[in-house]
């Protein structure tokens, strides 16, 4: 068993949803180290050779995730409700009681995105600060301002006051997401169905601020998807309810959108009732085909159903 590790002297703020590598940055900035030197006392690893915490995200294994606790003088649980990566899902296989640590080069899921600086601020943290996350862009509804993978200090964040509609799309988005795993794919959904070329919509990764501009519509597309998909997966959706649907999104959402969601619809058909049928709670719904599972890190562009392209083709600066 590997001997505890004593606590450093500075207690380091924790901010949600920051990165494992961006953490332990300050972690060690804090104390007048590299982050290599503190990795080496951490346990055994390699990282990819200059690699920094807006590039990659840092992995350890459980052993490791133990003694980072100990290092940090919080609870197990107190940091991995914080630090997304340190979650079982995401743990680097184990070896018995050694703990170790990897930074590849990329992240093995999800993107590095600039956290908010004045949510870090709120914590007493100075340092930039990254987080892993699922899709290259995120939006900090508290203080209206969207964040990318961007490295530039220029343009760190991209002022949303003038567009407050996307702040409560934001926060629409987010009650659906945070409802459960339905909820998530059904975002998913939306921004591929919005992707359709019949659509005449940027695709995702055509510029900076592409999801900026989705994302009303996309929350608009969701939510009649989820009257669908709820009905759906409770056993209750009869085929004349399927098409009455199809039709009057056609006549609310334009004949385009409406051609695009019939055939979103055609793959997610009524479901035949299960033997036991079974009180569910809303959105904690199993899923069903077409989707299998949720992993945490999969952006809105593997998480969809849709068989088209859902990024635009060539390089993705952004989102
Ligand atoms: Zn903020």
């Amino acid at each position: 068993m590997a001997e505890r590790m004593r606590p450093l002297s500075y207690r380091q703020p924790l901010v949600d949803g920051e990165s494992t590598g961006s953490f332990v940055t300050r972690l060690a900035a804090r104390h007048g180290q590299s982050a290599a030197r503190l990795l080496a006392t951490l346990g055994e690893g390699h990282s990819a050779a200059g690699v920094d915490p807006w590039e990659s995200e840092l992995y350890v294994n459980r052993a490791a995730r133990r003694r980072l606790a100990e290092m940090t003088g919080r609870p197990l649980d107190q940091l991995m409700r914080a630090l997304v990566s340190l979650r079982d899902e995401h743990l680097l296989p184990d070896a018995p009681d050694i703990p170790v640590w990897k930074w590849p080069w990329r992240p093995h899921a999800g993107f590095l995105v600039r956290g908010c600086a004045l949510c870090a601020a709120r914590r007493g943290v100075l340092d930039p600060v990254w987080l892993i996350r699922p899709d290259p862009w995120h939006i900090c509804v508290r203080h209206g301002r969207f964040h990318d993978t961007s490295r530039s200090d220029r343009v760190p964040f991209i002022d949303l006051s003038p567009g407050p509609h996307v702040i409560q799309a934001e926060r629409r988005r987010l009650r659906l997401v945070g409802a459960g795993p339905v909820g998530r794919l059904l975002v998913a959904d939306a921004f591929g169905v919005l992707a359709h070329e019949a659509v005449h919509l940027p695709r995702l990764g055509n510029g900076r601020t592409t999801p900026l501009r989705l994302l009303p519509m996309a929350i608009r597309v969701a939510s009649r998807m989820a009257f669908l998909e709820q009905r759906r997966l409770e056993h209750r959706l009869r085929p004349d309810e399927h098409q009455r649907w199809r039709e009057q999104v056609a006549k609310d959402l334009g004949w385009q959108l409406g051609m695009v969601l019939a055939t979103w619809s055609q793959r997610h058909p009524p479901l035949r009732r299960p033997r036991t049928a079974r009180p569910q709670q809303r959105w904690h719904l199993r899923l069903a085909a077409p989707h299998k599972d949720v992993p945490e890190m999969a952006s809105v562009d593997k998480l969809t159903c849709v068989p088209w392209e859902v990024l635009a083709r060539g390089p993705r600066p952004y989102g």
